[in-house]
């Protein structure tokens, strides 16, 4: 490289990733976490047994299945679909770079429309992709004309839609997912961290028009409803090929076997899963209540999170006033389009309570 000495120096990094900033949530010792949307209980007991059973009888001294073809054929069974249709990674976030490496890159470029999930762009732009991004309505909608604007100027490779979408909670319906559809060159990616929170998926477009969703891809992950962000597992549905694309960009043996046997276990535990997920939501319900009788704006969610806008405080200090109280909540203040805006990850009663107390304490 230009400029460099043998034997001395650093390289510099790549100029182009100078201006990222790493994606971070605060971290700060405190009792009740409510900042990155875990789930607020551990996996079930009975799972956890199975797997150490697992765990004890695998052949660490080899490789793991490269194809990981027992978790991918469990999933493809979950789904109603073939194992080719499957591609798994270490979190969804792996599997967005693995579509993002093998379709992104220099010369091309992806649409997404903020706010949303941040890591699209971030990611997007580690790999030399271009992000051109459009506005939500106000109310935290797609705006379809803005969607076919954007995506006729920019001619994405990719197009994410994050559903429910992070970090205002709001799902987009199936009439408007099928319009966005139909308007992309290229690939739609919907990002389901959320999906078993809402009441609609992508994967039910993909199931009622094989041929014309070809090009949608749904991305999930083991890290919110599964009770699992501690042991990286993510995956897609979607078309064969982008199947086969993902894994020619994937590093060998990415996806190591316990990670593989963790996921394949936590299927067997679907109905512990559906009912923590109703669990949640109902106390997603207490908090919307709860909010409803204190001065800050809220958005309808189909999340395991709620953004709210503190009305007679400025975010800031309304968030060190819950860190204060024990209590760790986002700030999405300085997000685009987000002004004045703190998430809560909805959380076990008692967290909900102490959130509430100390939000209501706030604000008084
Ligand atoms: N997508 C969205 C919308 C998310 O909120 C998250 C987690 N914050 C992820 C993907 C990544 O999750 P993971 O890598 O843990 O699967």
């Amino acid at each position: 490289m230009a400029g460099l000495s043998p034997g001395g120096g650093l390289p510099p990094v790549r100029p182009d990733l100078t201006e990222l900033v790493g994606y971070h949530s605060a971290q700060v010792d405190v009792d009740v976490r409510l900042n990155t949307n875990e789930s607020p209980m551990p996996p079930p007991a009975a799972w956890q047994r199975a797997l150490v059973d697992a765990v004890a009888r695998v052949d660490f001294h080899r490789y793991p299945d490269r194809t990981a073809t027992d978790l991918r054929r469990a999933l493809a069974d979950s789904h109603g679909v073939g194992v080719d249709q499957v591609f798994c990674a270490n979190g969804s976030n792996e599997v967005l770079q693995c579509l993002l490496l093998a379709y992104g890159g220099p010369g091309r470029r992806v649409a997404l429309f903020e706010p949303t999930y941040t890591l699209h762009g971030h990611i997007a732009r580690i790999t030399g992709t271009e992000v051109a991004a459009g506005p939500r309505r106000d109310d935290f909608a797609l705006d379809l004309d803005v969607v076919a604007d954007v995506v006729a100027a920019a001619d994405p490779v990719l197009t994410f839609v994050c559903s429910p979408n992070n970090p205002t909670g709001r799902a987009d319906p199936p009439d408007e997912l099928a319009t966005v559809a139909a308007l992309v060159p290229g690939l739609l990616v919907v990002d389901e961290a959320y999906g078993q929170f809402a009441p609609s998926s992508a994967l039910e477009l993909r199931a009622a028009d094989p041929g014309g969703t070809r090009h949608v891809v749904v991305v999930r992950t083991f890290s919110k409803t599964w009770s699992m962000a501690g042991a990286r597992l993510g995956y897609l549905v979607a078309d064969p090929e982008v199947v086969a694309a993902c894994e020619l960009v994937a590093l060998p043996y990415h996806l190591d076997a316990v990670t593989q046997l963790a996921g394949r276990l936590a299927l067997d535990y679907a109905d512990e899963m559906n009912a923590r997920v109703a669990a949640i939501a109902e106390e997603r319900g207490r908090i919307a209540a709860a909010f409803a009788t204190l001065p800050v704006e809220t958005w309808p969610s189909d999340a395991n999170f709620l953004l709210f806008r503190p009305q007679t405080k400025e975010a800031g200090a309304v968030w060190a006033d819950l860190v204060s109280a024990g209590v760790l909540v986002r700030d999405c203040s300085t997000w685009p389009g987000l002004t004045g805006c703190l998430r809560v990850t909805v959380g076990l009663p008692e967290e909900n309570d102490r959130f509430l107390a100390a939000l209501t304490e706030s604000l008084r």
